[in-house]
């Protein structure tokens, strides 16, 4: 690793699995410090485990505000302030547009855009001048998944959430960018979509066949775009959505 993070705290929400968890790996294998979050306390205490070193487990729902001041209260604590937030907690299930609920929609619009709206503002009073925050979205707000448009909605408000409050922020010359993973299988498609093994195996590679790179990614492939994002190594760069998706969505 060359210690593109050396020296900076990070808090990366919804590291407990998936691409959230290969973020802190890499973040802390790159000289950072990071705070983790996850609903669960047991899932939590296992990834503060895997990542190893210079990690605080901290459990909370983004969708919860006062969880969140309790989230930042601690890391105002310890560290004092913030170099990098990596708002990546989130979720979708799917239902096709006649079997859409209030239930459904709230859960995904909660979970996604209230959560993550309220991750980045309440952190703002310890984020340094300069500081990089990146957005997940996806490579579902831009096509037509089906049965899978709420969450596609959801994540392109955090898309359009990038551009304002790259805006918002410019006094501050803090960066917002958002990243946007295409297919990339991870706990959540068992947990959040509730697919088997199985189901995920065959998706893989029913969704490899229309990707220009012939595969599905890995979550470290998107934590390593995540690391560009957040380092010195795009300090030009702000208000973009960077895809990582094989190619899928660009051709
Ligand atoms: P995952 O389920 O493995 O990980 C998501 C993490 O977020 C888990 O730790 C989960 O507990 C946490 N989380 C979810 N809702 C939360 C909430 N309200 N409060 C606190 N923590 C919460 O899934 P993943 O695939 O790693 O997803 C990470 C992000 O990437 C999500 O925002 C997801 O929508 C997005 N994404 C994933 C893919 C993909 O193919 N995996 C593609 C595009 C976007």
């Amino acid at each position: 690793m060359s210690n593109k993070l050396e020296g900076k705290t990070a808090v990366i929400t919804g590291g407990t699995s998936g691409i959230g968890l290969a973020t802190a790996k890499r973040f802390v294998a790159e000289g950072a410090y990071v705070f983790i979050t996850g609903r669960r306390q047991k899932e939590l205490d296992e990834a503060v485990k895997k990542v190893g070193r210079n990690v605080t487990g901290i459990q909370g729902d983004i969708a919860n505000l006062a969880d969140l001041d309790r989230l930042y209260e601690q890391v105002k604590k310890e560290k004092g302030n913030i170099d990098i937030l990596v708002a990546n907690a989130g979720g979708g299930s799917f239902a096709p547009l006649g079997a859409i609920t209030e239930e459904h929609f709230d859960k995904t619009f909660d979970g996604n855009v209230k959560g993550t709206l309220f991750t980045v503002q309440k952190a703002l009073p310890l984020m340094k001048d300069g500081g990089s925050i990146v957005l997940t979205a996806s490579s579902a707000a831009s096509n037509g998944t089906e049965a899978f448009s709420v969450y596609g909605a959801s994540k392109a408000a955090i898309r359009s959430f990038a551009r304002g409050w790259t805006t918002d922020l410019k006094a501050r010359k803090i960066r917002v960018n958002a990243i946007s993973p295409g297919v990339v299988p991870t706990e959540g498609y068992n947990t959040s979509l509730g697919m088997s093994a199985a189901q995920v195996d065959q998706f893989a590679q029913q969704m490899s066949a229309g990707i220009p790179l012939g595969r599905v990614g890995t979550p470290d492939e998107i934590a390593k775009a995540i690391v560009f994002l957040a380092s010195d190594d795009s300090s030009y760069i702000s208000g973009i959505e960077l895809a990582v998706d094989g190619g899928m969505n660009q051709v």
